[in-house]
């Protein structure tokens, strides 16, 4: 199929300093959790976007010294030879698809506290940064940086730029967003210097103007120089001359970059989760930075309409449109777009847990791509599927995520596929989670995969079919895969984290409950320790129905957990606008019709709460009756031929959507293989070179 004329601007080449991009599709960096020691499975997953079409591809923060140490977050390094031979694989990988690679160098200043290489933090002027986050919190203080630190760390700039250069990066950034050390240069709150580098804007850009400088001369006749910068803040900062300091700075550093990288201070506004914001949230913030300078500008905005992404450029927003998320979510977007084919765009969903995966130190996961970091360790292209060698019928019992996904890639590997639910609608959990506040857009995960699979020949899918054995039994498949979800339990726990049994009483509900249209009468106490999103979503969905509601748990926060998916604070404050009282480090102990007796987690003193209802939002058991029924019946299964019964999803091991998707994908791609599959490949750091830290010899 042709794409529409009105695309091609999309598709325009755009000059980066000596550099030019093929497209203006540009994968700004992000964190893969990759690091240094994974530098296959990093080259897989950033060349597999390559190979989707994304014009630029770059690496996350990329640290330029051990003063710079973000561990036990993942992080790449650039400081030593073995460093630059793991890049080049990336950088490759890139090139082998006429992409252009770039690299995000990156100093941490305060924000680090350099636990593994323990150095002394860098900043301005002896101001921490406060971290509300315990995987951030830390207690070292970092020191002021006198001159010769800031020549140091100009020095090593210089020296990591030229390592990037030989590792075949083509664009070399400078970092000052986020709250990292060229950020903190820029804020009068972190920087209190009296000297030249503090004082007025034109003297707090100076440390970023130097590290664009030596940048410019060190590989600047090779190399596009990106200046990446968090604009929130100084934005609502009047300027002297301009409208306001982020004005300013633009202006004033326009001759020292090749590229524009623009974005926001903090994780949760520069990458919030969908629930919350919409696509295109950073425009109000970064709207004026073309009218400023004549050099290319790239901004975020988790696009994935492509008439969005025109609009962008027509309007003078952007040159680049820039993708972390829709990139992982779908690294042949741009391919797509190409070729007219922008119905099979798998959307991003906005849930963040990409970021959340970064939050625990690991490898990115994504909800709508199974693939992503799959490429190079199990060989899971994000497009294609190996073929069967023999064409198999395949029943898929159960249409949620884990169910279409495994119907999906069991169908593209060429089996004949049937999928049948039990409902009206396909989608499992997702046909009601997708109408509570916030969530519609996670329905892409259903979208999608239908969209697809009405499109094949070889799958026939049957709502409003409830299988038990015997219909099983009569359809004879090859192979039987068990998609059929979870349950909420109304199960309570000690403080010891001990279960505890049931609480029961007709007005204990349970999510089930509430998904099935029953809603609690009166005053209902929300009781969460499941700690993810659904507690609090379905508080809110209670008060829009007009339910007085109240939330407790025995977590420190509402919806614990949801501090690595960005969204905590976002929850809060929409806790707060439904006026829904927040009670943290209480255990629910007893109900009795009328009143809720909470147990204070650490002293165990009581309280007595007045409520007509109770919603317990905490442990969740796979179906297992279906299983259970089959195993019973295995002789008559073997009769009827059916060679193999597979349990994926929620029914296996309850979990997030992603679990569910990855399920069913790795399901559909391990089918028939039985105990002859393989453990994925194991990735080892790069250790050809003698270890050491010598910049300049590395530097060349
Ligand atoms: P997952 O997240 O693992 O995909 P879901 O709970 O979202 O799980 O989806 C499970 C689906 O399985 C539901 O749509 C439910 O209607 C369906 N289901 C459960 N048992 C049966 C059954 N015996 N026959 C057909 N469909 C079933
Ligand atoms: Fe988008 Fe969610 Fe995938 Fe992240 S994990 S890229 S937010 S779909």
């Amino acid at each position: 199929m042709m794409r529409d004329s009105r695309y091609d601007v999309l598709f325009e080449p755009v000059r980066i300093g000596p550099v030019t991009a093929p497209n203006r599709f540009y994968q700004v960096p992000h964190a893969s959790g990759m690091t240094n020691a994974l530098p296959r499975v990093r080259a897989g997953f950033r060349g597999a976007k390559a190979e989707g079409g994304w014009g630029v591809i770059c690496t996350g923060a990329c640290s330029i010294d051990p003063t710079s140490d973000d561990a036990p977050l993942p992080m790449a390094t650039m400081w030593d030879k073995n460093d630059i031979r793991a890049h080049a694989l990336m950088t490759d990988a890139v090139h082998r698809h006429g992409s252009l690679a770039g690299v995000e160098l990156w100093h941490g200043g305060a924000s680090v506290m350099n636990r593994a290489s323990r150095l002394p933090p860098l900043s301005p002027s002896g101001i921490p940064w406060m971290a509300t986050h315990i995987g951030f919190m830390g207690n070292l203080r970092p020191k002021s940086m006198d001159k010769s630190d800031i020549r140091d760390v100009l020095r090593w700039q210089a020296e990591g730029a030229r390592k990037a250069r030989t590792a075949g990066f083509d664009i070399v950034y400078v970092y000052a967003g986020m709250g990292y050390l060229g950020y903190e240069f820029l804020l009068p709150e972190y920087n209190k210097r009296t000297d030249e580098y503090g004082g007025g804007i034109e003297n707090r850009i100076r440390f970023v103007k130097e590290m664009l400088d030596v940048t410019r001369d060190a590989v600047g006749k090779d190399c596009g120089v990106a200046l990446r910068v968090s604009l929130e803040e100084l934005r609502g900062r009047a300027g002297t001359h301009q409208a306001s300091e982020a004005h300013e700075l633009i202006e004033l550093l326009s001759d020292h970059a090749d590229l524009f990288d623009v974005k926001m201070d903090s994780s949760p506004t520069d990458c919030s989760a969908s629930r919350f914001t919409g696509e295109g949230s950073h425009e109000p913030v970064i709207d004026f930075v073309k009218k400023m300078t004549d050099k290319p500008v790239v901004g975020v905005g988790r696009f994935t309409s492509p008439d969005t992404m025109v609009s962008q450029i027509r309007r003078g927003v952007l040159d680049f449109i820039g993708g972390a998320r829709p990139s992982i979510a779908d690294p042949f977007l741009p391919n797509k777009v190409r070729e007219g084919r922008l119905e099979e765009i798998r959307e991003c969903i906005g849930c963040n847990i990409c970021i959340s995966s970064w939050h625990d130190s690991v490898p990115v996961r994504c909800t709508q791509n199974p693939t992503a970091g799959e490429e190079w360790r199990r060989g899971w292209h994000p497009e294609r599927v190996e073929p069967a060698k023999k064409r198999e019928k395949v029943l898929v019992v159960g249409g949620g995520p884990a169910g279409l996904e495994c119907a999906l890639t069991s169908a593209r590997a060429g089996h004949e596929v049937t999928l049948a639910d039990a409902g009206k609608a396909w989608g499992g959990r997702l046909t009601f989670e997708k109408t509570l506040p916030g969530l519609a857009a996670w329905n892409r995960v259903v979208d999608y995969r239908l969209g697809r699979l009405n499109d094949m020949t070889n799958v026939s899918m049957y709502l409003e079919s409830a299988l038990g054995v015997d219909e099983i039994i009569d359809l004879a498949p090859d192979h039987v895969v068990l998609a059929t979800g979870a349950r909420w339990t109304r199960m309570l726990y000690s403080s010891m984290e001990i279960p505890v049994g049931q609480l029961d009483h007709p007005e204990v509900y349970t999510p089930d409950d509430i998904a099935a249209g029953r809603l609690p009468q009166g005053p209902t106490l929300v009781f969460d320790f499941d700690n993810y999103y659904y507690g609090g979503v379905l508080t809110e969905h209670l008060a829009v129905q007009g339910i007085p509601v109240s939330y407790v748990t025995p977590a420190g926060q509402a919806s614990a957990w949801t501090i690595m998916t960005n969204e905590l604070p976002l929850v809060h404050k929409a806790l707060a606008r439904r006026n829904v009282s927040v009670t943290t480090l209480q255990m629910l102990t007893d109900f009795d019709g009328e009143t809720a007796t909470l147990t204070h987690l650490f002293n165990g003193e009581q309280t007595q709460v007045s409520c007509r209802s109770v919603l317990i939002v905490g442990l969740r058991l796979p179906r297992t009756e279906l299983r259970d029924a089959l195993e019973a019946r295995r002789a008559d299964l073997e009769a009827a031929g059916i060679k193999s019964i597979t349990t994926i999803g929620d029914g296996l091991a309850p979990g997030a959507i992603t679990h569910a998707v990855h399920s069913g994908h790795k399901a559909a791609r391990e089918l028939g293989l039985g105990q002859s599959r393989k453990l994925y490949l194991r990735d080892t750091p790069i250790t050809d070179c003698e270890p050491g830290f010598e910049h300049a010899e590395a530097a060349e």
